[in-house]
Formats: C-alpha cells, sequence, structure tokens
C-alpha cells in the first residue's frame, strides 16, 4: 500500500500536499477543524473579518512570494511600529526614539545605557543578561522585562537567548542619542516591506497551494498506531497510511502514541508554549485604527500588540469602519481568567488609552488559540531533541511551527513543507 497521509491543514501541511503532488505523489491532509489554513486562517463576524492573530508577510525569496501572491496581488506596507509606554506613544524599536518621554527618564536610560554591563558573549547565560547588557538596567527592566512577561509569560531568565536572531534591535550611543534628541523617521524594523493580501484575508496566500489539495476538514487525530500504521480520528472513523507526514504540536501528538518511553512522555510535557486571546473589535467609524499594530509595555493592560486588520486591508471591514484586534498571551498551565473578564478588561483598557469610544464600538468577539508561541527556555534544545528523535525512529515526518517546535514565520512554515517533500527517502518510497 502507497498512502501518504498529512496532519494538520496549515501551511506546513499544505504546502507539503502540494510539492509532494508536483513530484506525482498523491496524499490526504487530515484537520480538526472546520477550515483549513491553521493560524494563517480568518474568521468573521458581522462583515468583519480577522485573521487568527497579527499576520504580515515578509517572505524573502521570490518562488515564495509568488506563491503567496497567488491571483489576489498584494498590499505593501512600510512597518512603523508604535509602543504605549505609560501613556507615551513611541516610536518602535522604543530604545531609539525616546524622544517623547520626560527628561528624567531619558537621563535614567542613557545613564544606564552608558555604564550597561559588559560580558563576553560566551558568558550570557540567559535573556535578562542579555538585555541587560544590550541596553543598560533602567531601559531592560522597564521595556523589555515587562514585555517578556506579557509576550512570553515568564521571567526573562527563564529564556535563552538563540531566538532573538535579528528580531531585537541594538543601537549604538549614537542612535541612542540622536532618538532621545530629537523624533525619528528611518525604519529600524527588521523586515522594510510587509504584505498582506489584497482581498480575503492572510488565508489568501494559501490559495494556490490549497487548491487541488484532498483535505479532509472535521477530522481531529486522537490516536496514531506506529505498528498497524494506522490514524483514529475522533469521529470515529480511521485510516491507513504508508508515510505519515504531521504538522501536530510535539506536546499532542506525543500523548497519541502507543508504548512512549516516560523519558520522552516527560521532554514533551516540559515543552513549553505560550497560548492565548484575541479580542476582535469593530467599529462604525472609518477612522480609530492609527497604527498597523502597536505594542503595550504597562502590565496592568492585558494585551501585548494590538493591529489594525482594516489597515492591512480595507477589505477586511465593512465600508466606512474600521477594526483592531488584540493579542493577550500566557505561558502554558498558567491561570487563565474566563473570555468574558478578559474581554470586558480589554475594551475598558483600550478605551481608557483613548484608542476608541464606547459608542463606536459595534462588533466584540473573543477566541483562544490553544498554541501560540514556543518558549525558549533553557530545556528546550534538550527536550525538543529527545522528542524529535523519538519521532523519527517511529517513522513519523514532523513538520511545521509546533511539530519542528520552532519559532517559523509562515515562510520559514512553507519551506518546511517543501523541504519534506523534496526528501528523497519520501520519495522513493512514496511513488
Ligand atoms: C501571535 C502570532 C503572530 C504571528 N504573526 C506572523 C506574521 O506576522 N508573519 C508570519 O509570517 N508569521 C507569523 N506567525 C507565525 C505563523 O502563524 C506560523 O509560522 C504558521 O502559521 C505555522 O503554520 P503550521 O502549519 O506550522 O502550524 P498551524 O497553522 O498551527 O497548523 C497546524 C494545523 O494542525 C491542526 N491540528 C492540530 N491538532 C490536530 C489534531 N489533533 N488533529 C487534526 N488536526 C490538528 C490545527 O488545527 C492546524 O490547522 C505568527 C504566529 C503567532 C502565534
Amino acid at each position: 500500500m502507497n498512502k501518504t497521509i498529512i496532519l494538520g491543514a496549515g501551511i506546513a501541511g499544505l504546502s507539503a500536499a502540494y510539492h509532494l503532488k508536483e513530484k506525482g505523489i498523491s496524499s490526504i491532509v487530515y484537520e480538526q477543524g472546520k477550515d483549513w489554513g491553521g493560524l494563517c486562517g480568518n474568521f468573521t463576524v458581522d462583515g468583519f473579518r480577522f485573521d487568527r492573530f497579527v499576520h504580515l508577510s515578509f517572505a524573502p525569496d521570490e518562488y515564495t512570494q509568488k506563491m503567496f501572491a497567488g491571483t489576489h496581488g498584494m498590499h505593501e506596507h512600510i512597518p512603523y511600529p508604535t509602543n504605549y509606554y505609560h501613556g507615551y506613544w513611541i516610536k518602535h524599536p522604543a530604545q531609539n526614539n525616546l524622544h517623547p518621554l520626560p527628561t528624567e527618564e531619558k537621563i535614567k536610560i542613557i545613564n544606564d545605557f552608558v555604564h550597561r554591563p559588559q560580558m563576553e558573549v560566551s558568558q550570557i547565560k540567559n535573556y535578562e543578561q542579555w538585555l541587560r547588557c544590550q541596553y543598560g538596567n533602567y531601559f531592560a527592566e522597564h521595556f523589555p522585562f515587562a514585555y517578556t512577561r506579557k509576550y512570553w509569560g515568564v521571567e526573562p531568565h527563564e529564556l535563552e537567548t538563540k531566538w532573538v536572531g535579528i528580531r531585537m534591535s541594538s543601537p549604538d550611543l549614537s542612535e541612542v542619542l540622536r532618538g532621545a534628541f530629537e523624533a525619528q523617521d528611518k525604519c529600524f524594523y527588521y523586515a522594510k516591506v510587509m504584505k498582506y493580501p489584497k482581498s480575503g484575508g492572510f488565508k489568501s496566500i494559501l490559495n494556490t497551494i490549497a487548491q487541488g489539495a484532498d483535505i479532509r476538514l472535521e477530522h481531529q487525530v486522537c490516536r496514531i498506531d506506529t505498528h498497524e500504521k494506522r490514524v483514529y480520528f475522533s469521529n470515529g472513523t480511521s485510516s491507513e497510511y504508508s508515510h505519515l507526514i504531521s504538522s501536530l504540536p510535539l506536546p499532542e501528538i506525543i500523548k497519541m502514541l502507543p508504548d512512549v518511553p516516560s523519558a520522552v512522555k516527560q521532554a514533551a510535557a516540559d515543552l513549553r508554549y505560550t497560548c492565548g486571546y484575541e479580542v476582535s473589535l469593530g467599529f462604525k467609524r472609518p477612522d480609530i485604527a492609527k497604527h498597523l499594530w502597536f505594542y503595550i509595555y504597562d502590565e496592568d493592560i492585558p494585551p501585548a500588540r494590538v493591529y489594525s486588520p482594516s489597515l492591512k486591508s480595507a477589505d477586511n471591514a465593512p465600508a466606512g469602519c474600521s477594526s483592531l484586534q488584540a493579542e493577550i498571551f500566557f505561558a502554558n498551565g498558567s491561570n487563565i481568567p474566563s473570555p468574558q473578564q478578559m474581554l470586558d478588561t480589554t475594551i475598558d483598557k483600550l478605551i481608557n488609552m483613548g484608542i476608541f469610544k464606547a459608542e463606536d464600538l459595534i462588533v466584540k468577539d473573543i477566541r483562544f488559540e490553544n498554541f501560540a508561541n514556543i518558549i525558549f527556555d533553557q530545556n528546550i534544545y534538550h527536550n525538543r531533541k529527545i522528542v524529535l528523535d523519538y519521532l523519527h525512529q517511529q517513522h513519523i515526518y514532523s513538520i511545521g511551527r509546533f511539530g519542528k517546535w520552532e519559532y517559523f514565520w509562515t515562510f520559514q512554515a512553507f519551506a518546511d513543507g517543501k523541504n519534506i517533500a523534496e526528501q528523497q527517502e519520501l520519495i522513493e518510497h512514496a511513488t
């Protein structure tokens, strides 16, 4: 029997299916949800379309750009995000744009920047030390420490630093001073252009690869028998396979397998991640959203980040209207407030910040995502290797953000699906 099955119809799973087909190999994609797209998907409430978290594309290579652009075309946005900090609006990154802050606070930040701890890179053991060495104590403690607790749900000392890469800007003294004396126009963001489909929401980047794929929706995998080579679904059906590709989260798939050694079970259970709420808001006025997205450092305001679907594309809101979505994250295993409590608090806080007036709000919605970001704690690489090695022994090809347990952007999850489809071993046995 030659039957390749793919678990999960997010971008990684769909990319695997598309690129296998290009090689003449058919596959079936099983998805638990009512729709395909995974985190690239969207939902609509009373004519307002919301993505599942912010989502803009900055795929660097031509092939991926072409595949994402499909036939709908892309808007191009220059990323000028901004920051909200105790009533001040500060351009992003804050360390390069201290201008709006009071003089006393700027003096503390610059003083500590000049006298920041000096450590050899090899001596830096965690993200807290990294932040103190990059920015000085005052800035580190008031900005990224607070943001780390909001975005990652953990303390900075719990994180390692390899994930940081290009994500954080590291200015020199001249840049800090220039940004403190006067407003800067320069875009310091790590991507210079962010693209977004003109129509259909972010999910449209998947149209090309989803077209023609054999996707079976509402098939939630609950058990995988690697001896019989059969996947069981919670709707009572099952499917035999010769080759199994999975984009399911590592901690979940391990629970579905038989006879897993306790060390592997423990490693999977110890992988940490964030989950989170999307608070989606629609307004009867066109001019509510002022920024494509902004970060909030204040810890008494739940969202870490707020973005505007209607600024990404006007196609996301009815004519004459605008929209926002706030993202609120928690580390897995933490106490999570009820949806109603979170919705009410977020709306109150955004009104207090002066973002909108209650009478302009016509749509409000809250949803929970079980998996958002991988937490790069000190044990991630050790635990991840144990789990991935075990899946490899079981002849399961694990792909995607949660299957590789990597900080993948969409173009990387897309590439991961393509790479697996190009693996010689898979092609030889599946044709
Ligand atoms: C807050 C946030 C913001 C982001 N912003 C951006 C951005 O701006 N730009 C960018 O490029 N990337 C962004 N990303 C990253 C991007 O979302 C991911 O890289 C990409 O969507 C991962 O795709 P995937 O296919 O690997 O995983 P997923 O999209 O999670 O797909 C996995 C699929 O498996 C399904 N599944 C899970 N369990 C089961 C089961 N038991 N049975 C059957 N099916 C199952 C799920 O329903 C899902 O459809 C962001 C991510 C987050 C969390």
